[in-house]
């Protein structure tokens, strides 16, 4: 099977990697993520990719498109304050947003160059949500007509931590774009998500 994976990024790559090898599966990396966010988190993240590809032997492509503008004009429209709070999951309206647009571009790389199927390291993410990510891929897979090939690799979660920190790649802190930051680190939003998930989970009229 020719199977074209897209890389969030180099650690959410290393536990997928090996188990597709574990089943006899070469895939070719691709690197589209203009979701990241600033652009020195890119550029970090990007050189961090094509470290991993280098040290596993992984053939990589990458498409330089940042995308900050792009992103921001797509998502913004569902950028509130209920997005920032209601998460009970991760997921986010401007997350389908963000997974689409990487998901597609994969697809249609995939078709347009001969691939069987297309993947995501997203799948490896416990901080991402599978069922809508495996909705969207399945739908490019019917516009596209290429496979979309569903892999739940969250058991991996340990071992990936462990093979990118034996390998040096750069981790990061935070989902990627400029609102994930925000959610990781601001004490204010952390209090407020608290208060509403207490309030879902009060008795109390
Ligand atoms: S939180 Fe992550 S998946 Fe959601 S929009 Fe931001 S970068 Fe994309």
């Amino acid at each position: 099977m020719k199977l074209l994976m897209h890389m969030c990024c180099g650690p959410c790559s290393c536990y997928p990697l090996e188990r597709l090898r574990a089943e006899g599966v070469e895939p070719t990396g691709y690197f589209f993520n203009p979701n990241i966010h600033p652009y020195e988190e890119w550029r970090r993240r990007l050189n961090a990719a094509r470290m991993f590809a280098e040290k596993v032997g992984l053939e990589l492509i990458v498409d330089n498109h940042y995308g900050l503008r792009e992103f921001l004009s797509r998502v913004l429209p569902l950028v509130n304050d209920d997005d920032t709070i209601k998460n009970p999951d991760g997921h986010h309206a401007r997350c389908r947003v963000c997974y689409a647009w990487r998901l597609g571009a994969t697809a249609e790389y995939a078709s347009t160059h001969g691939f069987d199927a297309f993947t995501s390291t997203l799948l490896y993410s416990r901080h991402q949500n599978h069922d809508v990510i495996r909705s969207i891929g399945e739908t490019f897979a019917r516009r596209f007509d290429v496979e979309f090939r569903y892999e739940d690799w969250r058991e991996g979660w340990q071992r990936g931590i462990d093979l990118s920190i034996e390998l040096g790649l750069y981790r990061q802190n935070y989902c990627g774009c400029i609102f994930s930051e925000e959610e990781r680190f601001s004490s204010e939003l952390r209090k407020r998500r608290k208060k509403f998930f207490r309030s879902l989970h009060s008795d109390e009229p």
